[in-house]
């Protein structure tokens, strides 16, 4: 019921012309008041957009561009001001879901034998598909049955050993936002 009258009447405050920003600015500066800021980077683009972490007891409480940064600012794309849920949003799976072929429901499994799992299918389709020689002779050791698709939130370190194990195995259909 609240919710359903409020609305209108901050519609009607703000078509009265009454400033917001005051309030805004101070709910912004008391939410952060006690936290400890910590300078990081977005994680989404090779951009690389400067920003401060604010924590209260270990967790994070707000995400925020740097001002201080050359480049952005303080300023982040809808991506980026976004941030904050990548760490604390209830909506995230934190178990491993699969869905067998045909199954209309999800399953949680273990997160050792989904790793197994993956694991078998990968070395199954490689030894199925792997090739060695081209018609015409060339050495090319590769597989063009599976495909590497990564994403700029996973960080440069596990990005690294990721392109290492692909190439290592022979793929070469490899994409990354973080374009290592
Ligand atoms: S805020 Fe947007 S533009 Fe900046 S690094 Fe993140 S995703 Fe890229």
């Amino acid at each position: 019921m609240g919710g359903a009258g409020g609305a209108p009447a901050l519609t009607g405050l703000i078509a009265s012309g009454v400033s917001l920003a005051p309030t805004v600015a101070r709910a912004q500066a008391l939410r952060i008041r006690d936290a400890k800021t910590t300078p990081s980077v977005c994680p989404y683009c090779s951009v690389g957009c400067a920003t401060l972490v604010h924590t209260v007891e270990g967790k994070i409480v707000n995400i925020e561009g740097d001002p201080r940064s050359p480049h952005n600012e303080g300023c982040l794309c809808p991506k980026g001001a976004a941030i904050f849920q990548l760490h604390v949003n209830p909506n995230r799976p934190t178990q491993v879901l699969h869905r067998a072929p045909g199954a209309a429901d999800w399953e949680v499994w273990d997160l050792e034998r989904a790793m197994n799992r993956v694991a078998a299918l990968v070395k199954k389709t490689r030894d199925e598909t792997f090739v060695e020689t081209l018609p015409n002779g060339k050495l090319v050791n590769m597989t063009p049955a599976i495909f590497s698709l990564g994403g700029a939130t996973l960080e440069i370190e596990f990005n690294h050993l990721q392109q290492k194990l692909m190439r290592g195995l022979g793929i070469v259909a490899i994409e990354n936002q973080a374009r290592i």
